[in-house]
Order: structure tokens, then sequence, then C-alpha cells
């Protein structure tokens, strides 16, 4: 049993937080979810996609089989120069994938995957969600074992712990910073307020999909500089066009940025952006031009980097962008944003059934979030670096990352023999949530070495 007065404050509603609400309610420990926005979903973002470790804890969250309605199996990748000549077309990766985890990652259109994750949290857990709650200050309490967060509209909430989940401009995370750095005896804290760097910008659009495009196909464009991914997805395709820029242009936009660090452009602006890459290819037959001009929605960011060297601190905790930021090329992000959810809730659910109903002191706390970023971080770094390659190798940065992009990584056998011992290797080593019995959502030759434990079994 979870210590029946131990609740967790979560800060942001994103994909991660309520990731986090459907955890922490399997766990039986009490929450509040604190979201900034007035609305659940915003169809701004563009498409998430997700691989078999994501997909073996939203299993476990009884949430696979309503997103495998709405998300769509790659299935084929095509790699082309920007005159449109192909030096890469394959099937065989997914194939494999599919072959060894029995599934190919899914592409879903990210504002139907967080609306499944909001719909299907039962309605008591959906009752601790709270909109318009944006938080700006905290307060640590010693005396009460306490966490008190305040939001722009005046209200308060209590809480044993803080998990922020608000993203790449964490308020959390500014906020643990500077309760850290006003103590007495401020600890060690190496990290810059603002700890992300930027070396690429990114627009990203939505289309409906056209005819001619079978579902679950990606390509790339590749150039010197700049680079074009594109998806289809079940109803939607998406692309992203990236583009490196100089450092005196990072997080700056030809209209005022809303805050130093936060750039936001116009629809002029986009288009501007949007028209460097016209002429560049996407499929055999459609360019950037045609997919831009019948777009849906739109928005663009520069692209933040980097892990964070201190994740908690006292009673906050943070998980997903807020403490790590990936380029979206490897498609990253949010897949690690879930295995920080399992790390931190295994860990909680543990100490607090270890504690019979005691309130846990910081020490407790202290152990547990250090173990939660000691588990996290050799899959990090291994995923930050395969994002921050992949970026590069794309938009050629180098001589080194354009033989690697049109010699190397463009030869079958060779990708084969690293997704066979290297990558397979990383992704056989995920996490799920220790709490839960399920069964494996997919029959596959795989040895996990965390294998789900289905109820049936539990007993044995
Ligand atoms: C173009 C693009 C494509 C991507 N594709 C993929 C992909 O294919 N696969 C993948 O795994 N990842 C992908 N990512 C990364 C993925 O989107 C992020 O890792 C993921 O959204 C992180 O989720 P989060 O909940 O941590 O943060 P966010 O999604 O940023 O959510 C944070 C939430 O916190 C709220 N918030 C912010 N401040 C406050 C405050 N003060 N108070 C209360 N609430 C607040 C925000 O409103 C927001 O709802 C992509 C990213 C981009 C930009």
């Amino acid at each position: 049993m979870a210590a029946s007065n131990f609740k967790v404050i979560v800060v942001g509603g994103g994909p991660v937080g309520l990731i986090a609400a459907h955890a922490l309610h399997h766990a039986g420990i009490d929450f509040v979810v604190l979201e900034a926005r007035d609305s659940v979903v915003l169809d701004q973002g563009a498409s998430l996609i997700l691989t078999a470790p994501s997909i073996r804890v939203l299993h476990q969250l009884g949430l696979w089989e309503r997103l495998s309605e709405i998300g769509v199996e790659m299935n084929r990748s095509t790699s082309f120069t920007r005159d449109g000549s192909v030096f890469w077309d394959n099937t065989a990766v997914f194939h494999t994938l599919k072959a060894n985890f029995g599934m190919a990652p899914f592409i879903f259109h990210r504002a139907q995957l967080i609306s499944v994750l909001y719909n299907e949290l039962p309605s008591d857990a959906k009752a601790h969600y709270h909109l318009n709650k944006k938080i700006m200050s905290m307060d640590v309490s010693k005396e009460k074992d306490s966490v008190e967060v305040t939001c722009t509209d005046g209200s308060t909430f209590q809480g044993s712990i803080v998990l922020g989940a608000d993203g790449v401009h964490s308020k959390t995370r500014t906020l643990m910073r500077n309760l850290a750095l006003s103590q007495d005896t401020p600890p060690d804290w190496k990290e810059a307020a603002e700890p992300f760097s930027t070396e690429y910008r990114c627009l990203w659009s939505s289309f409906p999909i056209p005819a001619e495009v079978e579902q679950g196909y990606a390509t790339d464009t590749q150039s010197k500089d700049m680079s074009v991914m594109f998806l289809a997805g079940k109803e939607r395709g998406w692309i992203f066009l990236y583009k490196r820029i100089a450092p005196s242009e990072a997080s700056t936009a030809t209209t005022k940025p809303e805050k130093a660090t936060r750039a936001r452009w116009t629809e002029s602006d986009m288009r501007t952006f949007a028209m460097q890459f016209a002429e560049f290819p996407v499929t055999e037959t459609l360019k950037v031009k045609d997919v831009y001009e019948a777009r849906l929605n739109e928005g663009m960011a520069d692209l933040e980097e980097g892990i964070l060297k201190r994740w908690s601190w006292g009673r906050v905790v943070l998980a997903g962008d807020a403490c790590h930021k990936f380029t979206p090329n490897a498609g990253r992000g949010l897949n690690n944003g879930i295995q920080d959810v399992v790390a931190l809730c295994n860990g909680l659910h543990e100490m607090l059934n270890s504690k019979q109903g005691i309130s846990p002191d910081e020490a407790a706390l202290n152990k547990v979030f250090s173990e939660y970023q000691a588990i996290r971080s050799e899959p990090l770094k291994s995923d930050y670096k395969q994002s921050r390659f992949l970026s590069r190798m794309h938009a050629w940065r180098n001589m080194q990352y354009y033989i690697m992009a049109r010699y190397i990584i463009s030869c079958e056998w060779l990708v084969m023999l690293m997704l066979k011992f290297s990558a397979s290797g990383l992704l056989k080593e995920a996490l799920v949530l220790n709490y839960i019995l399920a069964d494996e959502p997919f029959s596959a030759p795989i040895k996990w070495k965390h294998p789900l434990v289905a109820k049936e079994d539990s007993h044995k």
C-alpha cells in the first residue's frame, strides 16, 4: 500500500505529465496535474513515433488497444539528395524490427495521442487534471514535509513532491534551481539557468495524406546544412524542415520574441523559411512546396539539445523534456520521457510500500531521485548521441557526416548489422512498470531484460 498522505504535484499535462498520471493512478499514489493551457489537446504539434518499449508500457497502462487504432506502423524509408536522387530505399529494417520485437515503430498524430491519453484516464483520475494552472512559484516547508506551488491565478496546491513535466522551458526547473541556490549553504550547481544549446531550427507542418502515398512511409532529403523529413501517418502526413542556424540567430525571430529564450514566429516568417525548401523532394513525385501548400497546421522552433546534470533537489524532480532535450530526427524525446516516468514511478512505488504509510523524508526521496537519474543516465546518453548524430548527418554537417550519410549509413548490410548488435541490444534493456501485471502485447522472439508478468503467472 502506498503512503495514503503522499501526493505528487505533476506540473505540465503534456504527454509525459499524462503518462505520469496513469502510472501514479495505477500505483495508488495520489496526484494532481497542473496544466498551464486552457485545453488538453491543441493541434499545433506534429507527429510522434513510439517504439516497442513505449508501447509495452502503454499496454501495461491499458492504453494500447485504443492507441493501435490511431497509429500506423512504419514500413519503408527512402533517402533523397535535394535533386531527387535516391540513395537509400529500404523495407528490411522495419521487417527486421517487426520480426524481432513484434512491431515496427508506430507513427501517431500528436494531438490524437494526447487526446487518448487524457480520455482514457479513469474518471476519478481525470478529476485530478486541472487546466489554466500555470505555476509561477514554489515553496518548500521543512516543518510540514511538503511543497506548495502557486499558479498565476492565485490558486495554491500542496503535495509531498513536485514532478516537473513542463517541457523544455520548464518553470519547475528554474524554481528548483532558485530554491537550491537560495539556501544558506547552496549546493554546487553546475548548470546554467538555460542549460540547453541550439544549432538547428525546425519547421513542422501537417497536411492530408496524398492519395498516392502509402501509410507508414518515411523519407528524408539530405543536403548541406538543410534537410527534410517526411512521414505518412494514418490520415495526415508531416514534413520537418531543418536548417542549421548561426549561433547569433538562435532563439531570435523577425518578430519580437516573447521571452529572450523563446522565439515566436508569424505565418509569414514560417512561409519564408519553408520556401527555402520549396524544391526539395519529399517523395518520388511530391516536393515540399506541394505538401506545404495543403498544410493544416505548422509550427517552428529552435531545437534545444542537452541533458541536465541535476534532475532533482529536495522535494522537486524533473522528467521528460524538462531535463533532457533531443533534436527530433531520431524520434527519441517522448520515448525517453516514458522511460523516465517508469523509472521514477517504480522507485516511488517501492519506497512507499517499504514505508508502510509513513511519509518519506528528504533523505528517502533523495535516494529514490538519485537512483532514478542513475538508471536513466546510460540509455539517455546513447539516444542523445544518436539524435545529435542523425541531425548532423542528414544536414551533412561536415565531410565526415557526409561520408557517413552517403556511403556508410546507406549501406543495407551494415545497417542490419548495427541493428542486430547495437540498437536492438539497447532496446531490450527497456524498463516496464514493476507493479502492473500484463501479458506481452506482441509475441516476438526478443528476450526482454524486464519481461512483463502476466496475471496468471504472478502466483507461480
Ligand atoms: C517536431 C517534433 C517532432 C517530434 N517527434 C518525436 C517523435 O517522433 N518521437 C518522440 O519520442 N519524441 C518526439 N518529439 C519530442 C517530443 O515531442 C517531446 O519529447 C515530448 O513532447 C516531451 O513531452 P513533455 O510532456 O515532457 O513536454 P511538453 O510536450 O513540452 O509538455 C509540457 C506541458 O507542460 C505545460 N507547461 C509548461 N509550463 C507550465 C507551467 N509553468 N505550469 C503548468 N504547465 C506548464 C505545457 O503547456 C505543456 O502542456 C518531437 C518533438 C518535435 C518538436
